[in-house]
């Protein structure tokens, strides 16, 4: 959102107090002066100059102007508006608005403005992020315990060749048993791990549990499996800043008896572009160690064609949305069969994810898609529990 600039003559008011704040300031030039109308007397809290900001509290707590400013001498201000500041709150972490609410309500309060608290009670943004934070916090709490709790298991769904229809890979998919027996998806969980750094003793487990379950997939799965099938671990972007991660796959792998491109990495885009060049060296180590790496969810980011040679991958995966109108929609399906030429073009695999028909399988096969993943094949299953020798 673009800022305004606005001048003030000397002695203009700029705000009063006691109304309702929608604009902060900073000073380019001049001086302001900050008063409270003390029992009909002005009362000079501050003067402030070039830099400084004023205005700012009624911005974030939507409550009336605690004071009034007035300009001293000509006097150039650059205007906040509400909507500059609140994409940028929208942006930060709950519990810290939640705080800085709470900071900003408790320094009125000390202030003796009472008449402020209805008013910040009352508003529904403060109300909800009020909500958000508290439910992350008990959130977050609750995944500490998860991990030690047993809580976590991993679900796992085939990835098929078309050509012969054998199941070359599974995907495998994480999901929380609450104490409670609710069985909790990823999307509500996983983005509170990753703010909490929990994610990176998760993602151990996953890697090692993943690793284990290769040697049960393969005693148990009654369809047509290949030899060398692949169990796909998906990373979550806070896993790239671990240090440890590529010796922890190191160890699943011996430990577990697999060669390494028995084990796939699953990556977004966005996730890669959080931090470009970690995440790339990361995935270079992870592919020298001989891991398969692809690209999550392709097509769905700010796909960057020109640096896709560059990233270290092995296949792409293109999400459900390309799936879902595929049938009536011309269009859909020369997008996918553009992707799956890209893909063979630079010698990558390629799976479409999402299919649940017969219909879409048939689709894909006639556009050049090799591998499918989706509910028609089988939906994401769980193993029996067989617990680690200590
Ligand atoms: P994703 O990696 O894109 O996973 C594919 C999602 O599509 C899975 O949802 C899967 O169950 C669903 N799916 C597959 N085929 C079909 C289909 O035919 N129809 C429909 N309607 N859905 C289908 P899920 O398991 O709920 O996972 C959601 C997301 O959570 C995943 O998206 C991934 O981003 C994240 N996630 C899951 N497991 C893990 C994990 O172990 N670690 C991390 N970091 N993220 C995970
Ligand atoms: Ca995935
Ligand atoms: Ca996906």
């Amino acid at each position: 959102m673009a800022t305004s600039k606005i001048n003030l003559a000397a002695n203009e008011v700029l705000f009063r107090e006691g109304e309702a704040g929608q604009f902060a300031y900073l000073i380019e030039r001049g001086r302001v002066a900050i008063l409270r109308d003390n029992a009909g007397e002005y009362q000079l809290l501050s003067e402030l100059g070039p830099g400084e900001c004023l205005g700012e509290m009624a911005l974030i707590s939507h409550d009336p102007r605690m004071a009034s400013a007035m300009a001293l001498e000509d006097t150039t201000l650059t205007v906040i508006t509400r909507d500059h500041l609140k994409e940028r709150m929208a942006r930060s972490d709950p519990l810290i608005r939640h705080l800085l609410q709470l900071t900003l309500k408790r320094y009125r309060q000390s202030l003796g403005q009472t008449f402020l608290d209805t008013s910040s009670t009352q508003d529904l943004d403060y109300l909800e992020d009020e909500q958000q934070a508290m439910q992350r916090m008990r959130t977050e709490h609750d995944l500490r315990h998860a991990l030690e709790n047993e809580e976590f298991i991993l679900h796992y769904q085939p990835i098929v060749r078309l050509a012969d229809r054998v199941t070359t890979g599974f995907e495998a998919l994480l999901r929380w048993r609450r104490d409670d027996g609710q069985l909790v998806s990823p999307d509500l969980f996983i983005s509170v791990a990753e703010e909490s750094q929990i994610i990176e003793r998760i993602g151990h487990w996953i890697i090692n549990e993943a690793s284990r379950a290769r040697a049960q997939l393969h005693a148990s799965y009654q369809e047509r499996l290949s030899d060398d099938f692949y169990v796909s671990i998906n990373l979550a972007a806070r896993q790239f800043p671990d240090p440890d991660l590529p010796a922890v796959v190191q160890a699943a792998i011996s430990r577990h008896q697999l060669q390494a491109r028995q084990l796939q990495m699953e990556v977004t885009e966005s996730q890669i572009l959080e931090n470009r060049d970690q995440a790339i060296r990361v995935l270079q180590h992870l592919q020298s160690m001989g891991c398969r790496i692809a690209l999550d969810d392709f097509g769905t980011g700010y796909s960057s064609l020109a640096y896709l040679n560059r990233l270290p991958v092995d296949a792409l995966k293109i999400d459900k949305m390309f799936l879902d109108d595929m049938l009536n929609d011309a269009a859909s399906r020369t997008i996918i069969a553009g992707m799956a030429r890209l893909a063979r073009d630079l010698k990558l695999g390629f799976i479409a994810e999402g299919a649940e028909t017969e219909q879409q399988v048939d689709a894909l096969g006639t556009l050049g898609v090799e591998h499918v993943q989706g509910f028609f094949f089988g939906r994401p299953f769980a193993l029996e529990t067989k617990k680690e020798p200590a």
